[in-house]
């Protein structure tokens, strides 16, 4: 098990990306921290599946953050792994974007990130290693109509993640972004009817023309696959690897 020994924080790990990230990391004996909201039956299960702590933070609330950090430095004595995957998304024209799903999505796309980073950045320098990987997305690198908000945090949340992997180059620390293309998750199917409504299509128009008309392979890519990736970049045969942004997108960037 290679990572014996090591806590790991997934943000938004009670669905989709994040849990399968939390699975993988779970399964290679990382001590875990789960984070995101839910049924409560459901998290609990999930807990105790994982053998992991689940911490409620609402991560547009900077203090409830700094609570968590805490709590996972206190009671688990990390994160070595820190994974800022937590994402919402809204689809609109900019012109009747609404300005509290900006800030919003801001917040928890890409200020989250901020504050986890910096909060848990210290202690991975002080031991010499440490893995930063945020989830980004392939709108961190191309832009999608009616998404103004998260395409501008995901190219923020790549230029942050760069940047920070400069300053602990020397530490042990990598810092690196995972970007997917379409991953069939509750996020994706969330935004059919309003992308159906902004667009005026029906639902399969929406899944074939409009996610996956941007994806070569025609295929979602799955949580799984992004999970194994994320567990790669934890091993120390990736410690060459920071800075970068590691595209799965089925070749949507490629074009
Ligand atoms: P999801 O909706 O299945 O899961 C999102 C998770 O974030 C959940 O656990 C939810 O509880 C949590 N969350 C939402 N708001 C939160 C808040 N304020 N505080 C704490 N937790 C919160 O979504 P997903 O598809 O698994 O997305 C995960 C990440 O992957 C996001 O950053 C998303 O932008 C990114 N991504 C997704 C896709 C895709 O196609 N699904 C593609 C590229 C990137």
């Amino acid at each position: 098990m290679i990572l014996e020994g090591k806590v790991a924080l997934v943000t938004g790990s009670t669905s989709g990306i994040g849990l399968a990230i939390a699975k993988a990391l779970a399964g290679e004996g990382a001590k875990l921290m789960i984070n995101g909201f839910g049924d409560a039956d459901a998290i609990q299960r999930e807990c105790h599946e994982l053998g992991a702590l689940h911490d409620g933070a609402d991560l547009s609330d900077a203090a409830a953050i700094e609570r968590m950090m805490k709590r996972c430095a206190d009671e688990l004595g990390g994160p070595d792994i820190l994974v800022n995957n937590a994402g919402i998304q809204h689809v609109s024209p900019v012109e009747s974007f609404p300005p509290e799903k900006w800030d919003a999505i801001i917040a928890i796309n890409l200020t989250a990130a901020f504050h986890t980073t910096r909060l848990a950045l210290p202690a991975m320098k002080t031991k010499g290693w440490g893995r930063i990987i945020n989830t980004a997305s392939a709108h961190s690198l191309v832009a999608s109509p009616n998404k103004s908000a998260y395409v501008a945090a995901k190219h923020g949340i790549a230029g942050f993640a760069k940047t920070v992997a400069l300053e602990a180059a020397r530490d042990g620390v990598t810092v690196n972004c995972i970007s997917p293309g379409y991953v069939w998750t509750p996020l994706v199917e969330n935004q059919i009817p309003d992308t159906m409504k902004a667009r005026n299509l029906t639902r399969e128009q929406v899944m074939n023309d409009v996610l996956l008309a941007a994806q070569p392979t025609k295929k979602f890519v799955t949580p799984e696959q992004v999970a194994a990736l994320a567990l790669f970049l934890c091993r120390d045969e990736a410690a060459s690897i920071t800075g970068a942004n590691v595209s799965m997108d089925g070749g949507w960037t490629a074009a």
